[in-house]
């Protein structure tokens, strides 16, 4: 299959680096915003590989969808996700990093420099690209949530659970992450109600256990959620049970566990991924099995998802990247 869509050969785009070519030339492209892609940013801007960022479909990520942001350290009164990612954009921009708009819409691995290609019709071959895409949390597609996202309907119960101290909260979901966020929040919060479609829990034993054992958590089998119900902030649910009957429970918070979807489609099939589609790393950096290639942030973790450990983690990516470069004698 050919790259070069009719798309990308009308681009009328001006090189911004050299003008020998169809292509913007790039040393170091990083693909995505949040903490993962502005940290490597920030580092690789430090290191003098002059970082080109596009932010992506969602600018600054996931977190710009929380209210406010209480376990990032460094913070003692907490910062809301869209503050803390503006200031994090600024700082990648300090140390030279060129940020644009844009979402990369496919991508030629086989052989560098790599050819990365975008939804404007512009194309960037780079020498090196951090994959800092980041993961988007499934949310049940139901009109209420739209209205109350950040209002009191959450994908992350580490960041948003403290809100709603000894209230009443609804967890959705069977799997791991719900067990964890339930018991999580059980800490917490005055009472959790798990929300669960089938008449059993997916997770691990020793974590149904957990939750079967905790007296402030109360599992609702086969129940579906029909609407969250609330106008500015949520207060309450409608379930439907096994017997088809309207449910109504009063919550001020419903946390969503039904999985993340990594965003790594366009990267597929050359860099490996697991069967969820998370991108594997060598253990204990950010390589992937492309050299020159390296991954950071929610795309490649499913177990933490935490921005201060995908900070961390782009940190990585730009290191590994700044030491391949200097192994490749790019200049
Ligand atoms: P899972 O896919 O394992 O579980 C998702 C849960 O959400 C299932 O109970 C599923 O129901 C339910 N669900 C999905 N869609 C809907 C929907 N539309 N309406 C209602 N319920 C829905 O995702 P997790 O995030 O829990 O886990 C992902 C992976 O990460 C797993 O392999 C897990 O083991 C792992 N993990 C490991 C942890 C650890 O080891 N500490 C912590 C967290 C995750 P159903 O069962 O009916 O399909």
């Amino acid at each position: 299959m050919s790259f070069f869509s009719p798309l990308i050969m009308k681009s009328e785009s001006k090189p911004a680096y050299h003008a020998d070519s169809n292509f913007e030339k790039a040393k170091c492209l990083i693909i995505g915003s949040g903490p993962a892609g502005y940290t490597a940013a920030i580092y690789s801007g430090r290191a003098n590989i002059s970082p080109v960022l596009y932010e992506g479909l969602q600018p600054g990520g996931q977190l710009t969808t929380t209210t406010e942001i209480e376990n990032f350290p460094g913070y003692p009164d907490g910062v809301t996700g869209l503050i803390m990612m503006e200031e994090l954009k600024q700082q990648a921009i300090r140390f030279g990093t060129e940020v644009r708009s844009g979402i990369a819409s496919s991508v030629d691995f086989s052989k560098r420099p790599f050819k990365v290609f975008f939804d404007d019709g512009k194309a960037i071959e780079a020498q090196i690209v951090i994959i800092a895409t980041g993961a988007s949390a499934k949310y049940l597609g139901i009109p209420s949530e739209e209205k109350l996202k950040g209002s009191g309907i959450s994908a992350c119960a580490t960041c948003d659970g403290f809100f709603y101290k000894s209230q009443d909260v609804a967890v959705v979901g069977g799997g791991d992450t719900a067990c964890e966020e339930a018991t999580y929040l059980s800490g917490i919060c005055n009472k959790v109600y798990m929300i669960v479609r089938k008449n059993y829990l997916r997770a691990s034993k020793v974590m149904v256990q957990r939750v079967l054992a905790n007296s402030r958590i109360e599992v609702l089998f086969e129940h579906t959620t029909k609407e969250v119900l609330g106008d500015q902030t949520v207060e309450g649910v409608l379930l439907v049970n096994a017997k088809g009957e309207d449910i109504k429970i009063k919550i001020t918070g419903f946390f969503l566990a039904i999985g993340h979807q990594p965003n790594s489609d366009i990267f597929k099939p050359l860099i490996d991924t697991d069967e969820a589609g998370y991108i594997k790393t060598i253990p204990g950096t950010s390589k992937t099995n492309i050299p020159g290639v390296f991954a950071c942030g929610d795309v490649q973790d499913k177990v933490y998802r935490q921005a201060v450990t995908a900070a961390g983690s782009g940190c990585m990516a730009a290191i590994d990247a700044e030491r391949f470069i200097g192994e490749q004698g790019y200049v």
